[in-house]
């Protein structure tokens, strides 16, 4: 069939570096990682080295690495019914897109937030807004709306509400998707036995074109539980097949694949991403 390399990755740690990351991707068997911008809980960030930067760009033309993928802490919620938790996600919204420019045309990816009680109109045009101020003129970077598990208020467990806030951000070509499979799951689309259905729904709604990014995870829990609990690939109720369907999907060659599943240690993403290329590759023969 001839199709691309797979492009799969896991989630790494920040706390070496760029180059470290770029390295550790490469030794599991990967070719593109995910990481947080700053400590998950938020907070301030590490300055850039700009050696590591520059080492990190010449290991990646040399191997191969094209894609990243910056993931927001997790806490920032530019929807919250409270103003300072609203400055704070536009602060460090803002910094990221600043940080992220030392690594062109990326990919930023973040948790649309949740609504903690105000109308759901309103938290889409705070998400907007926030995008809004924050994105930079001119910038390179893509940043992507995670799909969620729509566990409590959080905005996004359904395709609709992704599409509504990026109809509102300004810088329209520079928006996107990614497409967590626990928690489209969790959220309630059939990802297991109507991947077919899930994906034009997806194109009805969002448009196909804006799925830049999945995160490959399976789920230890029924579908539709919004409960938002990752599992290791294959001992979920997602299931392996399933998730070697969506690698192998041709509506989806092309998009990069990373792992964000419970692991004692990196040894277990490695084992993971040998079984998903074998997938992979028996279906291109
Ligand atoms: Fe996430
Ligand atoms: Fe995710
Ligand atoms: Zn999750």
């Amino acid at each position: 069939m001839g199709r691309d390399d797979l492009t799969i990755g896991c989630h790494l740690s920040s706390s070496k570096g760029y180059l470290a990351m770029a390295q550790q991707a490469l030794a599991l068997g990967g070719n593109t990682f995910q990481f947080f911008t700053r400590n998950p809980r938020g907070g301030r960030a590490k300055d850039i080295d700009p050696v590591d930067v520059t080492a990190f760009h010449e290991f990646c033309a040399e191997n191969g690495i094209e894609r990243i993928l910056a993931h927001a802490p997790y806490t920032l919620n530019p929807c919250s019914a409270k103003e300072e938790t609203r400055e704070f996600a536009r602060i460090t919204l803002a910094d990221d897109m600043m940080r992220m420019e030392s690594t062109p045309g990326q990919l930023y990816n973040m948790h649309p937030g949740s609504a903690t009680g105000q109308p759901l109109d309103t938290a889409i045009a705070q998400i907007t807004d926030a995008l809004n101020q924050c994105m930079l003129k001119g910038g390179s970077t893509t940043v992507l709306l995670e799909t969620m598990a729509g566990k409590g208020s959080e905005v996004g467990g359904g395709f609709e509400e992704l599409a509504a806030i990026i109809a509102g951000v300004n810088e329209q070509e520079r928006m996107g998707v990614c497409l967590d499979t626990c928690h489209v799951w969790e959220a309630g689309y059939d990802i297991v036995d109507d991947l077919d259905g899930v994906l034009e729904e997806f194109d009805r709604t969002i448009g196909l074109d804006r799925l830049r990014a999945i995160h490959l995870n399976d789920s230890k829990n029924p579908r539709s539980a919004h409960k938002d609990r990752h599992e290791r690939i294959g001992e979920g109720h997602i299931g392996f097949a399933a998730l070697a369907a969506i690698v192998n999907h041709p509506k989806l060659q092309g998009i990069p694949f990373f792992l964000e599943t419970p692991q004692e240690d990196l040894q277990g993403y490695a084992e993971e991403i040998a079984r998903l290329r074998e997938a992979y590759e028996n279906a291109s023969e």
